[in-house]
């Protein structure tokens, strides 16, 4: 996922594919449709989209999946969240207000940004709502060094 930066998908897609992770990797079209008060038929289109990028498998008449590199993403988009909610809480924020003000910047918020904050926070492991993986991060093993000339 090194070739990502983060702004591949509107704000919204980035919300459907964090639901889709919250749920193992699957939800029924109903189930999103509930969770975004959309229309089902609204759902089926989007999903359409997210197939179209390879992040999302239509599972038809069921709902969608995500694939392995939608899974990737997701988790990259979860680390992004986390991570500037974390930024937000130093600077005089409560751990909800961090959170939700997260949520409406972090589709606006590169890779790129992402790793250095990590870097430069010294890549913190929790954050104020649930845990930072780094699977997907600037600190991986193996993850630096490579590529350069
Ligand atoms: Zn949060
Ligand atoms: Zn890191």
């Amino acid at each position: 996922m090194k070739d990502i930066d983060g702004l591949e998908l509107s704000p919204k897609k980035g919300e459907y594919l964090k639901f889709l992770l919250e749920r193992d990797g699957f939800a029924k079209t109903t189930d999103l449709a509930g969770r975004f008060g959309v229309d089902p038929s609204t759902i089926t289109k989007v999903i359409g989209e997210l197939a179209a990028t390879g992040l999302v498998e239509h599972v038809p008449y069921h709902g969608a999946r995500l694939t392995e590199t939608g899974r990737e993403y997701a988790t990259f988009l979860v680390r992004r969240h986390r991570l500037l909610g974390l930024v937000l809480s130093h600077y005089g924020l409560t751990p909800e207000e961090a959170c939700s003000e997260a949520s409406k910047l972090e589709g606006y918020v590169s890779k790129e940004t992402v790793d250095k904050i990590c870097s430069s926070l010294g890549h913190p492991t929790m954050s104020i709502c649930g845990r930072i993986t780094h699977d997907t991060c600037c600190c991986c093993p193996g993850d630096e060094g490579g590529g350069g000339p």
